[in-house]
């Protein structure tokens, strides 16, 4: 059903974004937050097709991390169990956590346009035959860098240039640079720190005592949980608590659709165990990782494992064995990759920080261990799960001239919005009549679709622009002797079976 990886494997530069943006909108999948408004930079809303996308993703995580956990290295079952906590905390956890402090990025402003960017975001470029107007575009985001040297540096192409990170250059250079938006040379402040964290009042008084913040990760909430859990499940070391959620941070440039965007959502688990075993359990947990998004049909060369480089480590991991990403060649970042999920130590970092700042004992007592009390390391694998969605979106998206919808969504099975469609192939001569049993009988089971209007083509090409992998047809046969077409997406093979026979191929072919 999936196609074969080597075929995927050549596509991502030759998808477009735009067109892939304007599918999200045509095919109900993902829109501009107040599109009536013209749009709220960071924001998107979730469409029909696109909410049962993303709520297949986020099931499909949770079965495999809550409902049917992964077997251990001992051949059983590890344990994991979940929770849903608030998205606005004590604002002393937020302290604790070094989000208050640290959760911040590098802005520079630039003079002339008024515009503020991401440091680290920016790439600068350097002619290389020592040219003194040094260009700034912005990282991963090759068109922008083509119209920017088209009306800047006519002529000249990025093989001209040298690339280093704005960030990586001594501010007295800044002089050079000419900002990605600017007319001027020069314009560009030095970098400050901007803290990301959303912040809101609590109650009626808007004063610095009620100042509260919403959530800018998951995590934060299973850690304050983790003595509640204790205490009141059955769950011993090692183990693990899970949590899906919306996320918040005020990103300074959000942008590549809702790759970096400032409310989301993500899917983080929080395993506990000895200190002595995070080794072990780091690997454990980036391999099994790395097998969910395969498993959801990201495999391939556009799936990869990055290790951090030392000076990316965040605040928790310095003592500890590091991050190893897993990434995706998304269209915006190829031939290079883009995030999507982190695995890291956290140590025992964000547990003694709580300890410290609540007051509350944390430490586990492991009758397994000689009574020995410990504060727990953590392995954390986060992903994102708007951002996943993009990419199982962006895998999916498969042009193919030979069909009138000129594309379809190739979505694996499991993923797909819709299962199979139910298509009468006319509005009349009792085809909606057998249709519409057949959906009362599926859809207990699978999430069908019942289409009755419109020429069969249009039909056909609809549900492959949003990637239902069958499609059943009702015609003047099958009122003779019980038969439906159906049709299979990647391929368009026809064949026909019996009408009695469609849940079990449905069945089958799921599986
Ligand atoms: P970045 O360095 O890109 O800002 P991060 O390393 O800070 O991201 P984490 O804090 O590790 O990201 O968050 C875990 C996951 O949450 C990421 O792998 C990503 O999938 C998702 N994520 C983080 N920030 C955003 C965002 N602004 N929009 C969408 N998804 C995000």
């Amino acid at each position: 059903m999936s196609q074969p990886a080597e075929k995927l494997d050549a596509m991502p530069d030759e998808k477009d974004m735009k067109d892939i943006v304007a599918l999200c909108k045509r095919r109900s999948f993902i829109f501009a937050a107040s599109d009536i408004y013209g749009g709220i930079n960071g924001f998107w809303d979730y469409g029909p097709l696109g909410v049962e996308l993303k709520n297949n993703l986020r099931d499909y995580w949770w079965k495999c991390m809550v409902t049917t956990p992964p077997i251990g290295p001992d051949g059983h079952p590890v344990q994991i169990v979940g929770v849903d906590s608030a998205i606005i905390q004590n604002p002393k956890a937020w302290v604790a956590s070094g989000h208050v402090g640290g959760f911040s990025d590098p802005m520079v402003d630039c003079r002339e346009t008024k515009k503020r960017y991401r440091a680290d975001h920016i790439v600068v470029l350097q002619p290389k035959d020592g040219g003194e107007k040094w260009i700034a575009v912005m990282e991963d985001d090759d068109e922008f860098m083509e119209k920017r040297l088209k009306k800047v540096a006519k002529g000249k192409t990025a093989a001209d240039f040298d690339q280093v990170l704005l960030v990586d250059l001594d501010t007295s250079d800044y002089a050079k640079v000419l900002a990605p938006d600017a007319k001027e040379v020069g314009t560009l402040t030095e970098p400050k720190e901007f803290n990301l964290m959303f912040e809101t009042f609590c109650g009626p008084i808007q004063s610095e005592d009620n100042k509260a913040y919403l959530r800018p990760e998951t995590a934060q909430g299973i850690f304050l949980n983790y003595k509640n859990v204790l205490d009141s499940s059955r769950v011993k070391m090692p183990f693990g608590i899970a949590q899906i959620g919306k996320a918040f941070r005020n990103e300074v440039n959000p942008r590549n659709f809702i790759f970096r965007s400032r409310e989301f959502e993500q899917m983080e688990m929080e395993w506990f165990c000895h200190p002595e075993d995070a080794k072990k359990w780091r690997d454990f947990w980036f391999e099994e990782r790395m097998k969910f998004w395969e498993a959801i049909g990201l495999a391939g060369s556009n799936l990869i494992k990055r290790d951090h480089d030392d000076d990316e480590l965040s605040h928790y991991a310095k003592e500890g064995l590091g991050t190893a990403d897993i990434e995706y060649r998304f269209p915006f970042t190829a031939p290079g990759f883009g995030e999507l999920e982190g695995v890291a130590h956290r140590c025992d970092f964000d547990l003694t920080q709580h300890q410290e700042h609540s007051k509350t004992k944390l430490q586990y007592l492991d009758t397994e261990r000689d009574n020995e009390k410990y504060i727990p390391h953590v392995i954390e694998p986060a992903a994102g799960l708007t951002r996943g969605v993009l990419a199982l979106i962006c895998e999916a998206y498969t042009p193919d001239p030979d069909r009138p919808s000129g594309v379809y969504l190739n979505f694996d099975p499991k993923m797909a919005p819709m299962k199979a469609a139910i298509l009468p192939l006319t509005a009349k001569d009792g085809h909606p009549e057998v249709a519409e049993k057949l959906y009362m009988e599926l859809r207990e089971e699978f999430a069908v679709d019942l289409d009755i209007k419109q020429n069969i083509g249009k039909r056909y090409a609809r549900q492959d622009e949003i990637g239902t992998p069958y499609c059943f047809t009702i015609d003047g046969q099958t009122l003779e002797d019980n038969t439906v077409t159906a049709r299979e997406r990647n391929t368009m093979a026809q064949e026909r079976i019996s009408l009695d026979k469609v849940a079990e191929y449905l069945r089958e072919k799921l599986k």
